[in-house]
């Protein structure tokens, strides 16, 4: 039997910054932002308790500046700076459809939002309001992944939610191979020790630490977030 009812209360959204270019190679595809703001508001209209975390692989990641011979540490830095302009556009395009959000960054810069203080996100979202975290954790040699896990955890959340380009984790890139098979479930081990690359290994550790389930689904689906979270649909499960 289907479930109607929510799962989870209180959830973090950790999306790739690939998810805002749509059908382009390199920005933001201002329809695409528009769409998955959709998707977000279904589920705040439900009562959900939303974090946001975005990355900033659509308009710069620091590994691969470095690898053409940019420090890593500035390169990094470049990369949450990119984070923030994600968040900032993801920002316009939900409260232009009703939804109250702030932005609270890792990297302190009061003239475009709030810094990052745990106590004032948790007050946030029992007003129901949509908290992004932007900048990461504010350090280098890290991707959004860390900060993701860190964030769920410090927020009380029930679930981290890590929406992709594919609907769950496969046996093998699903694009490059046709045999590929989804794991409906999986647990923190497996994922570590079969190098599953879901997810940098220090999130998934965190979450194993914690208790926290990770869901993995598509968020290019129209209307997929909501079913998702419903446990309907095609997903995996990581706890
Ligand atoms: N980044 C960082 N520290 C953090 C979070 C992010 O240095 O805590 C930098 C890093 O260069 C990373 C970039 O920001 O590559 C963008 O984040 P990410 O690679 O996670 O973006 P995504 O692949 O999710 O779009």
């Amino acid at each position: 039997m289907s479930e109607t009812k929510p799962r989870y209360k209180k959830i973090l959204l950790k999306m790739s910054g690939e998810v805002l270019m749509g059908d382009s190679l390199f920005g933001i595809d201002t329809k695409t932002i528009e769409a998955v703001a959709e998707d977000i508001k279904e589920v705040v209209d439900h009562g959900i308790e939303l974090c946001l975390v975005i990355g900033g692989g659509n308009i710069f990641r620091g590994v691969s500046l470095a690898g053409k011979g940019m420090d890593r540490a500035n390169a990094d830095y470049m990369g949450m700076l990119a984070t923030v302009m994600n968040a900032l556009a993801l920002q316009g395009a939900l409260e232009k459809i009703g939804v109250y959000t702030r932005v609270q960054s890792a990297i302190p810069m009061e003239a475009v939002c709030e810094p990052y203080i745990r106590r004032r996100a948790l007050r946030h979202l029992e007003k129901g309001r949509v908290v992004i975290f932007a900048a990461g954790l504010g350090a280098p040699f890290f991707t959004t992944d860390t900060p993701a896990a860190l964030r769920t955890a410090e927020m009380g959340c029930d679930a981290l939610f890590k929406g992709t380009s594919v609907d769950g984790v496969y046996t093998a890139d699903p694009k490059k191979d046709p045999s590929a098979q989804r794991y409906e479930t999986l647990s923190y081990q497996e994922v570590l020790a079969k190098d599953l690359r879901v997810m940098d290994a220090s999130a998934i550790a965190l979450m194993r630490d914690n208790q926290i389930p990770i869901v993995v689904f598509s968020i290019r689906e129209r209307g997929n977030f909501f079913k998702v979270l419903k446990g309907q649909g095609v997903f995996t499960t990581i706890a």
